[in-house]
């Protein structure tokens, strides 16, 4: 962590650091989400984030994307998830550790594991922000193929099982 003419900047990377960047400023806000997208995509049990304006993100190294997170060509890693203005960055790909970032809010607690508790401090949501809570998807829903840069990754139901 830096701080140039008033400015926060933090650096961040990849597991392989093939892919680095530096957020500069204040996060917007800081959370924990314990929905099922941020399961599967982190493969945790819930993910930690900050959230800047996008314009405070700089980044370098080769990434891949899907759904707008992308995640390095090389170690797989998730780096940012960039929407139209907003980039979330997880806490855990920030170099610096540990970061000085607090969770204000946990998002999708009627999903967060019995053997996890309240942040005593952090607001609660039993689903996102807003009141109105998304449809989850049916079980049986299979993902679609994910194209990178040079593999197709198959469906679960067509992979092998080690001999
Ligand atoms: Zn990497
Ligand atoms: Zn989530």
């Amino acid at each position: 962590m830096e701080i140039r003419s008033g400015e926060t900047i933090r650096f961040g990377s990849c597991y392989c650091r093939a892919v680095s960047f530096r957020v500069t400023g204040q996060p917007l806000r800081v959370g924990i989400c314990h929905c099922a997208d941020c399961r599967k995509t982190s493969g945790s049990a819930f993910s930690a984030y900050a959230v800047w304006p996008a314009s405070a993100l700089e980044q370098t190294g080769q990434v891949s994307t899907y759904g707008n997170r992308s995640f390095c060509v090389t170690c797989g890693s998730r780096v940012t998830y960039v929407s139209d203005d907003e980039a979330e960055i997880m806490l855990g790909n920030l170099d610096m550790v540990p970061s000085d970032l607090t969770p204000q809010y946990e998002l999708w607690t009627v999903r967060r594991e019995s053997w996890l508790h309240p942040l005593p401090d952090a607001q609660q949501f039993e689903h996102d922000r807003d009141a109105v809570a998304e449809p989850e998807p049916p079980e049986t829903e299979q993902p679609e193929r994910i194209r990178t840069l040079d593999t197709v990754v198959p469906r679960s139901s067509e992979l092998v099982r080690p001999a």
